[in-house]
C-alpha cells in the first residue's frame, strides 16, 4: 500500500496537469454519478491536494474526493495518448486541453460540497500530515502530548493515520531506528528530547522520501553503497528489510518482528 511520499507524488503530477485548468471533457463511468458531467465540463480545477490517502481535486461549488484502497490508481497522459490496456476499470477520466488524468478501479470516490470536507468520516479523523511543508515539529509533538495516545506503543501509533497522517510501514521503522526508539516505547514513557526528536525524524524521512523517491537512508551512504554494488532496493533503508544483516551504525543484527500483521525491523542496540 502506497504511503504518504508516494502519495503526494502521485497527487504532484497530478496537480500540474490539472491545477488552474478547465475541464474539456470528462468521463464518468459510475452510476452513482450519471449527469453530473455538466458539472466538470467548462469548469477550472482550483486546487488538487492529497490528504492522508485520499486525493482531492477542488472546483468552485464541489470537491471531487476519491480514496484508492487498495487497487485505485490514477494515470496522467497526454490527452493524445491513448488509454492504458490492463486488467483495471475506468472510473473518472478529466481532460484538459493537454492531458488526460484517469482514475482506474477505485471504489471510494465522492462528489462533496466544500462544508462537506471536514465532516467526512475519514478526513475528519486524520492527523497531522508529515509529507507538507506546513506541517512542523511543534504541531506533531502537541498532537502526540493528547491524552489519549499516552499509553499507546509506538509501533502501533505509527501505523495509525490519526496520529501522524503519511506514516506507512517502511517510514515506521525506519523513523523509530533514526529517532533511536525501541517500538515498545510508549508516548508517556518519552522525554521531551525524544518527541522532538521523533516529531522531526519523521517529517525529516518522509520529506526526503517524497524528494529522492523511497529512499529513507542518508543520501552519501546510500550512494556509497550503490557503489560497492548494491541494489536500489537493497540500499535504500536503514533497517526496514535488512533483518538479519548488521546494522550501519553499531554492527549489531537487525530484528525483524511482525506487529498488526505487518513487518517491523529494528536494532536492538542502537534502538532503547
Ligand atoms: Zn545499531
Amino acid at each position: 500500500m502506497p504511503e504518504g511520499p508516494e502519495i503526494h507524488r502521485a497527487a504532484e503530477k497530478i496537480r500540474k496537469a490539472l491545477e488552474g485548468k478547465v475541464i474539456e471533457d470528462i468521463e464518468i463511468t459510475l452510476p452513482q454519478f450519471s449527469g453530473r458531467e455538466h458539472d466538470f465540463l467548462g469548469k477550472t480545477v482550483n486546487k488538487v491536494e492529497a490528504r492522508g490517502k485520499a486525493l482531492l481535486i477542488h472546483f468552485d461549488t464541489f470537491v471531487m474526493y476519491s480514496h484508492n484502497q487498495l487497487y485505485g490508481r490514477w494515470t496522467v497522459n497526454l490527452k493524445t495518448t491513448e488509454p492504458r490496456k490492463w486488467n483495471r476499470s475506468l472510473r473518472v477520466a478529466l481532460t484538459t486541453d493537454k492531458h488526460t488524468c484517469r482514475l482506474w478501479s477505485a471504489t471510494d470516490i465522492l462528489l462533496l460540497e466544500p462544508w462537506e470536507l471536514s465532516g467526512h468520516p475519514y478526513l475528519a479523523k486524520l492527523g497531522p500530515d508529515v509529507v507538507i511543508e506546513e506541517t512542523t515539529i511543534q504541531d506533531l509533538i502537541e498532537h502526540m502530548n493528547q491524552k489519549t495516545y499516552q499509553r499507546r506503543r509506538l509501533k502501533t501509533l505509527l501505523l495509525d493515520q490519526g496520529f501522524f497522517a503519511g506514516i506507512g510501514n517502511y517510514l515506521r521503522s525506519e523513523v523509530l531506528f533514526t529517532s533511536g526508539l525501541h517500538p515498545d516505547r510508549t508516548v508517556s514513557s518519552l522525554s521531551n528530547k525524544e518527541k522532538e526528536k521523533l516529531a522531526e525524524q519523521a517529517l525529516f524521512l518522509s520529506r526526503q522520501s517524497f524528494d529522492v523517491p523511497g529512499i529513507t537512508i542518508n543520501l552519501e551512504l546510500y550512494d556509497k553503497l550503490r557503489g560497492i554494488g548494491l541494489s536500489r532496493g537493497h540500499a535504500r533503508h536503514w533497517v526496514f528489510t535488512r533483518n538479519d544483516k548488521e546494522c550501519y551504525e553499531c554492527d549489531s543484527l537487525i530484528i525483524h518482528t511482525r506487529t498488526g500483521g505487518r513487518r517491523l525491523d529494528y536494532c536492538p542496540v542502537c534502538q532503547i
